[in-house]
This record gives C-alpha cells, structure tokens and sequence, in this order.
C-alpha cells in the first residue's frame, strides 16, 4: 500500500450500539482502509473513546498512513451530540454514559488530529444523501433499523434537524398502549422493530416456553447478542418465534414509514442499519408491501431503496463532516 502524499485524506469513525466501524476516505470519498471493533459493553465513556481511536488507527494502518497525518476525523455518535462543544451526553446504549464526555478532546489526543462530532443518523443520513441510494433527490427520509431504529429528514436539499431531534421514527407510535419500548413508552416501532427490543421480546418468550434456535445459535457463535446476522440465520432456518416477531417488525415500520410518507410526501426511503443492510432488498420488499395499506396516496408511493453504501456508510458519512467543516471555515 502507497502513502498518500497531501492533506487529502481523512478519517470517519461510526460508533454503534454493537460495533465501532472506521474508514479513512480519499478527497474522493473512496475507502483507503477499515477496520471495525466491537463497542465495549462494560466501563464507560473513556473505554469506548480508546476503542473508537484504535479502530480508527487500524483503518488508518490499512490505509498506509499514521491517524496524525488525517486532514481531520469526523465521528458519529449516539446520544445528545454538542457539536461546537465536542461532547456527547446520555448515550443511550452505551456502557456508563449517563452524564455529558468530551468525546472529540479524547479522540484528538488519542488519535493527534482535529475531531467533529454530528449524530450518528444525521451523519448516515446525509452520506446517503450525498453519496448514495439518495443522491439523485431533493428529499428523502433516512430509516436506520439496527440496535433501535433512528430515522433522519432531508427536506428540499436541506437536512431538517427540528430544535435538534428530528427524525426520531423509531419513536412514532403505531400502537396505542402498545409493547414497552426501550424508550420507557408504549407501542413504538423501535418496541417491534429495534434489535434489543426483538431480544428482550424473544427472551421473554422463549422463558415462557415457546420453542426457537436463536439463543442456540447465539452460543454457538460465541455471541452474547442476538446480532443481525443471527437472526438472518434463524430466519433461513425457518423459526417460528424469529419470523413471528421479525413479521411484527416488518409490519411496525411499513406502518411507521407510511405515517412519515402521509406527512412529508419525500421523494425517497433510504433503508439502512445493521439489520437493514443485512436483510436487504427482499425485506425492503416486504416493508414496501407492509407500507401500502397505510399510504393516503397509494397510487404513488416514494421509492425505497436500501443503503448503498452498505456498513460503511456511517463511519464514510463521519469523514464528510471533516469536509463540510473545512468548507464552513473556508
Ligand atoms: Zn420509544
């Protein structure tokens, strides 16, 4: 592998609910090297900050170049994200982090190059929206079904951000007095769709007796999380306490993404997340059927496309925010 000469590169970290995904991008925005490390489950706010820089200092090391040399890093982070004060408060999801930690002062240090910091969804979001299945649109809603569900708004080629919380999709109600959500309320489509939320329902139900391999092939993985790729098995295995909920999950977004297409009318639906990405096209087939009957203009539903940029969008998503800022000083 080449060093690159010239400040063009830089460097873009996602951290998850489940793992740290970091990229070092080109002027182009083409990926030069990735790595990804699991996100701590234990300690706290300082753990996960040394595990963001050493999985950016892999991708920097597979991209030929030391993390000093990046023009800028860009992070995305859960949680309430402060971006001029470089910190992030009440990271949900995230080991100990209950309080306010100034996430872009300890990855500069750790990592020796300037750090900005944006939520992770608008980060994918507007990766999407720039890069790619939204980049051909004015406006596009940005679904992210992973460990929960985040949504992000792009509304005549600005991205909508409200007071600063737009886009909380996973938090729409689509039963009254519906399942808890991990949210503390009832009947969101995080409740049926969120990774954790699937987990906490499928240990529930397996305690009472119902019959599924998910916490057998959970084990035999080695994992201690029902990850996507477990339940894409248990899915092919035909389990009927995974399609049960997973079929719950698919109706709660078709119902929550059609109320958000009743309000907005967007152009585009961007599919993406952990679970997203790896179930792919036959689910955004089933969440378009699952759509219909709730659109109040079903003659012209939007497009919904899954993510192009697959895994990586988050963290090419976070190297953006290095060249949005550059531009913001210029
Ligand atoms: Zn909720």
């Amino acid at each position: 592998m080449s060093a690159m000469e010239g400040p063009a590169a830089r460097g873009g970290i996602d951290l998850g609910g489940t793992k740290i995904q970091a990229v070092v991008v080109d002027e182009d925005n083409t990926v030069l090297g990735d790595a990804r490390r699991p996100t701590p489950t234990k300690g706290g706010p300082p753990d996960v900050a040394e595990a963001m820089a050493g999985a950016l200092r892999d991708a920097a090391a597979a991209a030929g170049l030391e993390p000093a040399a990046l023009t800028g890093i860009g992070a995305g982070s859960p949680g309430q994200v402060d971006r001029s004060a470089g910190t992030v408060a009440h990271a949900k999801n995230l080991p100990g982090w209950d309080g306010t930690f100034p996430l872009a002062a300890a990855l500069e240090e750790a990592c020796g190059a300037p750090v900005v910091l944006a939520n992770d969804v608008q980060v994918a979001t507007d990766a999407e929206f720039h890069l790619g299945a939204g980049r051909e649109y004015t406006s596009l809603v940005g679904v992210f079904w992973g460990t929960g569900v985040g949504g992000g708004l792009v509304l005549g080629d600005q991205p909508w951000h409200g007071r600063g919380a737009a886009g909380e999709i996973g938090h729409m109600v689509v039963h009254l007095g519906g399942r808890r959500c991990p949210c503390g309320r009832r009947g969101c489509v995080e409740a049926y769709a969120g990774r954790s939320a699937l987990e906490t329902e499928a240990r529930k139900r397996h305690e009472k007796g119902e019959k599924t391999r998910l916490f057998k092939l959970m084990e035999d993985r080695g994992r201690t999380r029902l990850t996507s790729g477990i339940w894409a098995r248990a899915l092919g295995h035909e389990d009927p306490l995974a399609s049960d909920l997973i079929d719950g999950a698919v109706a709660a977004l078709g119902a929550g993404i059609a109320s958000v297409v009743n309000l907005l009318d967007v152009e585009s639906i961007v599919l993406g997340g952990g679970m997203g990405v790896r179930f792919g096209e036959p689910y955004a087939e089933r969440i378009r059927a699952a759509m219909q009957p709730h659109l109040f203009n079903d003659d012209r539903p939007p497009l919904l496309r899954v993510a192009e940029l697959g895994d990586l969008g988050g963290a090419i998503g976070a190297a953006l925010l290095v060249s949005h800022a550059a531009r913001a000083a210029a």
